[in-house]
């Protein structure tokens, strides 16, 4: 990951802002508009430093498979539109992409219907290496529509009710900003210039899991807005097992479904769809059986 254009962060120097708002960069609190992977060549970018990425997608994909088989592809009107959202660039995000174009081609062959027009809209922040994407899938030619849509997950991205596969793979840990107070010296949950909770505090932890439930919030929030009916989504994140401390997460095994984020995730996206009045909207996600390390 790089850290924008500020050196001495990347270095692990981070300074305390004068705002109530604590750890700053660039003089930017939001992180939307600082943090992005590492674009252009070399051995440093994103795309060549992502294979555990791809092998916990693949992991995944039994799953995804079985949920994209729900999808009522007769009724989309022959259009259908796919959100990668958290797409990075390089070929993570095309075979992510490919998988599900490939799957929705087998469903309609084995239904005996015509393929939809497959409209992809690949999301992710601002500053995220779009040219290089743009450029690997004008070489590959794939045989649907693209579109990049910059900006957080965490806002509105599409328009209501648009979308009919909506999948993000290891993006959901990204927090939309440093919390509030871990990066001031003056606060109690200040995690002395650290990004990371491992080994921090309780109260550390929490302020970043608060955070986290906020963000949540948000992204499902928008997204109960902008899915279609009889829609489908997929989320593969990171996450530990009930039980298992923040000390503990980067050498403990994670292999479970993170209860939090299913209960989080169910509850408030079948809220907002009751209160839009549409179908159902499946929603699945899991966290792979990796080992972190
Ligand atoms: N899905 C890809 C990339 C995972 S890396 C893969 O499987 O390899 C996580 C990506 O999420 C990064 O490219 C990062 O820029 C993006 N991201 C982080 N926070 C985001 C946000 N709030 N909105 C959109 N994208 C975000």
């Amino acid at each position: 990951m790089e850290i924008g254009s500020l050196p001495s962060m990347a270095k692990g120097e981070f300074k305390s802002g004068s705002s109530n708002n604590g750890l700053v960069v660039n003089g930017e609190n939001n992180l939307s508009k600082v943090l992005h992977m590492s674009s252009g060549g070399g051995e440093s970018i994103y795309a060549q430093n992502s294979s555990t990425q791809s092998s916990v997608f693949k992991s995944m994909q039994p799953t995804f498979h079985r949920l994209i088989q729900s999808l009522p592809v007769q009724n989309t009107g022959g259009l259908l539109r796919i959100a990668d959202l958290g797409c990075a660039s390089g070929m993570n995000t095309v075979s992510e992409v490919d998988f599900v174009v490939t799957t929705i081609k087998k469903l309609c062959s084995k239904r005996g219907l015509s393929v939809p027009q497959l409209q992809v809209f690949f999301n992710d922040l601002p500053c995220n290496d779009f040219n290089g994407l743009f450029m690997l899938l004008s070489s590959l030619k794939p045989d649907y529509m693209a579109a990049g849509v910059p900006g957080s997950f965490y806002q509105a991205l599409f328009p209501d009710g648009t979308i009919n596969i909506c999948f993000s793979i290891m993006a959901l840990h990204w927090l939309s900003q440093v919390p509030e107070g871990v990066g001031n010296e003056g606060s109690c949950v200040y995690n002395r210039g650290k990004v990371w909770i491992n080994g921090g505090r309780a109260e550390v932890a929490r302020a970043y899991a608060e955070q986290s439930q906020k963000d949540l919030r948000e992204f499902f929030r928008w997204r109960g807005e902008e899915m279609a009916s009889g829609g489908v989504m997929f989320i593969c994140a990171m996450g530990r097992p009930n039980g298992v401390s923040a000390e503990q997460q980067v050498t403990s095994e994670v292999n479970t479904v993170d209860l939090t984020l299913k209960q989080l995730g169910t509850t408030l996206f079948q809220k907002e769809l009751s209160r839009l009045r549409r179908e159902t909207v499946s929603i699945c996600h899991g966290i792979s059986p990796m080992r972190m390390k």
